[in-house]
Formats: C-alpha cells, sequence, structure tokens
C-alpha cells in the first residue's frame, strides 16, 4: 500500500526523522486557516499517490494564510496523472540551500535491500538516473546487519553528501532505515531531503510504500488506508478473504486454485490471447485449495463484476478437493449468482476425480459453461469468447 505524503511524515516523524510541522485539509477555508495557525510562510502541497505533483502544478508557495487559500483554490480538484486532489498539505516553508536524494528498497532481483543517495536530488532525479547514473549512489544493504552509524557514513559517502552535513544525513538515515524496518516497509524515499540555510537537515517530501502481508503485524496501518483510492473489486475480494488482483487491459478473468497454477494460467492466456486480437488477462484469483461452492461464488461475483472481463476461465486442478466437489462448487455458485452471472465461463477441470466433475457439469448443461479439456484449449477458448463479444 503506497501512502500519501503527509502520512510518510507522519510515520518519520515518529521515528524521529526531521519534518516540518503541517496540516492536511480538503478545502480551501481550511488551509488559510491552517496557514493562520502555522503563522509562517507556508507551501500548499496536492496529497495523491503519485510523483511529479511539482511538475503538474501540484505544489505552491504562499506567503499569507489568504494566499493559501487561493492556491489551495487551485490545486483541490487537479487531475495529476488520473489522480483527482481531494486534499491539500499546509506545512511551514523551508529555504533551500540544497536538495539531495535518499531512498531505501527493496532490490527483488537481486535479494536483498537497496539504499540510493545523491547530493544531486530534486524534480530531475529520474533524469538523472538515466543520464548520469554514476551521481545516483546504490548501495545494498544486508537485511541481517541493517544499517547501523557506520554504514549510514559509507551511504552519506558514496552519494557525495556535503561535509558540512555528512553527520546529520547520516543520522537521517539510521532513523529511515528504523522506520523501513518497524513499519515493514518496501519502500521510503525523500526527495528531496534538504539542507537548509542554517545547514539543518529536513524531509521536505516522503514517499513510503507498506509491506500488506505484514499488516497484521500493525493493526495501525488499517487508518491509513483510503478508501476513495482503493480499488472496489480488490477491496470486495479482501473483505471475502479473496487472493485477487486487478490487471490493466485484460478482457480474460481467471480463476484457479492455488498460486503456481493461477500465474501459470495468465501466461497461457496471454499466449493463447495473441491469435484473438490480443486478448489478454485481466486479473489473478486464487481461490486456494478448499473451492467450496461459497468461495467458488465469491471468486466469480469478484471476477464478473468487473466491467473489462468478457469471458471467465476456470482453471483447476484437484488435488485435496477432488474435482467433483469443484463442479458442483461452481454448479452451486452460478445458482448463488442466479442473473448476476452474465459472461461465459470455460472450465478447465484435471486431477482427482476428473471424470465425476466433468459429469456433474455435462449434467448441470448451464448455457454459459463450456468444458475443455487441456489447458491450451480452454485458454483459447476463453480468449476466442472474449474477442467475440
Ligand atoms: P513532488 O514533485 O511530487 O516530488 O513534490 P515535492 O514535495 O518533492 O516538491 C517538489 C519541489 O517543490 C521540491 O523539489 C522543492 O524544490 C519544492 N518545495 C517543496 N517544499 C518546499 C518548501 O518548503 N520550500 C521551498 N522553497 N520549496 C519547496
Ligand atoms: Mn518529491
Amino acid at each position: 500500500m503506497d501512502l500519501y505524503e503527509y502520512q510518510a511524515k507522519d510515520l518519520f516523524a515518529a521515528h524521529g526523522v526531521p519534518v516540518l510541522p503541517g496540516k492536511t485539509v480538503d478545502t480551501a477555508e481550511a488551509a488559510e486557516a491552517a496557514a493562520a495557525e502555522l503563522g509562517t510562510a507556508v507551501v500548499v502541497k496536492a496529497q495523491v499517490k503519485t510523483g511529479g505533483r511539482g511538475k503538474a502544478g501540484g505544489v505552491k508557495l504562499a506567503e499569507s494564510p489568504a494566499e493559501a487559500k487561493e492556491k489551495a483554490t487551485a490545486i483541490l480538484g487537479l487531475d495529476i496523472k488520473g489522480h483527482t486532489v481531494h486534499q491539500v498539505l499546509v506545512t511551514t516553508a523551508s529555504d533551500i540551500a540544497e536538495e539531495y536524494y535518499f531512498s531505501f528498497l527493496l532490490d527483488r532481483s537481486n535479494r536483498t535491500f537497496l539504499a540510493m543517495c545523491s547530493a544531486e536530488g530534486g524534480m530531475e532525479i529520474e533524469q538523472l538516473a538515466v543520464e548520469r547514473p554514476d551521481a545516483l549512489a546504490r548501495i545494498p544493504i544486508d537485511a541481517i546487519a541493517g544499517v547501523d552509524k557506520a554504514k549510514a557514513d559509507e551511504i552519506v559517502a558514496a552519494g557525495k553528501i556535503p561535509a558540512v552535513v555528512a553527520e546529520q544525513a547520516a543520522d537521517v538515515i539510521v532513523k529511515l532505515w528504523e522506520t523501513f524496518v518497524a513499519e515493514d516497509a518496501t519502500l521510503v524515499e525523500v526527495n528531496p531531503l534538504v539542507r537548509d540555510p542554517e545547514d539543518k537537515v529536513i524531509a521536505l517530501d516522503g514517499k513510503v510504500t507498506l509491506d500488506e502481508n505484514a499488516g497484521f503485524r500493525h493493526p495501525a496501518h488499517a487508518e491509513l488506508v483510503d478508501e476513495r483510492t482503493e480499488n472496489a473489486l480488490e477491496a470486495k475480494a479482501k473483505a471475502k478473504g479473496l487472493n485477487y488482483v486487478k490487471l490493466d487491459g485484460g478482457t480474460v478473468g481467471i480463476i484457479g486454485n492455488g498460486a503456481g497454477l493461477v500465474m501459470s494460467t495468465l501466461d497461457v492466456v496471454a499466449y493463447a490471447g495473441e491469435k484473438h486480437g490480443g486478448q489478454k488477462p485481466a486479473n489473478f484469483l486464487d481461490i486456494g485449495g478448499g473451492a467450496s461452492a461459497q468461495v467458488m461464488a465469491d471468486g466469480l461475483d469478484v471476477i464478473l463484476g468487473d466491467p473489462d472481463v468478457k469471458s471467465v476461465f476456470v482453471n483447476v486442478f484437484g488435488g485435496i478437493t477432488a474435482c467433483d466437489a469443484v463442479a458442483n462448487g461452481i454448479v452451486e455458485a452460478l445458482k448463488i449468482l442466479g442473473d448476476g452471472a452474465t459472461k461465459p465461463l470455460v472450465v478447465r477441470l484435471d486431477g482427482n476425480n476428473v471424470v465425476e466433475g466433468r459429469q456433474i457439469l455435462a449434467d448441470a448443461n448451464h448455457p454459459l459453461v463450456t468444458v475443455v479439456g487441456t489447458m491450451d484449449d480452454a485458454a483459447d477458448k476463453a480468449a476466442e469468447l472474449a474477442a467475440a463479444v
């Protein structure tokens, strides 16, 4: 889960990372009041879960409360890369001597964590990473050893942070590592980390991604969820305990039992879809081992609720839950859904009690269901049906 800047900076503050005071509001009048309360020049900042707000006109300086109101009026409701601005952070403005870049992230390809640091931070960091990669230091972090002061010193030196603020920057980096570990984050980014004219180091921006798989350890993180930005179907699936991920640009809904089978189903459908005008999987949905009628109905309900879905591929390998139980589950699920089931289903069953399972589906003779013998043929059929709509 990605956090808003203000949420990220609240976490930073809780772990001792220096940030400036501020208040998050959703009206221009409240922005004016917040600026008056702070009693300083302020920066009014769009709170959206995407970068590049500065360039999109979502970050504006205001010298007075009246000006803060004016800037908030301009920013609230803005569309920044498809994200509507519902809230602005009104925060004390800082004079900036220099802007640095810092992040900790999960480096999956190298199976480690990574620190990235540069004395040349700010809004052009993507360009810097491409054009002068040497100016952006990348230091692997051992998960067990973590980041102590010595490691932080090494990162600061590699990033060429000036000596005058090196100690402070290293301190901040140790605290950001504490934040990263304590909150179970997969990303902690500060851009810019600034040096102000008094040589104080401050986190002016913050980006944090939390690992939702660790959510059970952090009851407090539930409050950070913003329903407005949640995918409605993902939220519905989560509430029903389903493992569902919406994929962009696809038309074939996928249900399978077991993450490995579902993953390979995605590949097979994408491959088969090439022959049918580029049909692609619309989602990942693993119903797990116990494919009861209710779980099947919940899964189908979620997938059929996705307007992008034109056909559904149910791919089940009967193991502990045998094919006849799954077939009964499908038949019952279609009864539960009734008129809610509107799109063609292609079912491929194999494994334990496959003959019985196929017989149950044949006997039910549901007009939306096509049973296909192999995974490849079923993927082809599902893609063909999706293309025909
Ligand atoms: P982003 O564009 O979404 O990354 O938003 P940032 O929070 O990083 O803000 C963009 C830019 O606005 C920063 O790189 C700064 O140059 C500038 N900025 C942000 N806060 C302040 C501030 O308090 N004072 C000044 N002078 N500039 C700021
Ligand atoms: Mn930034």
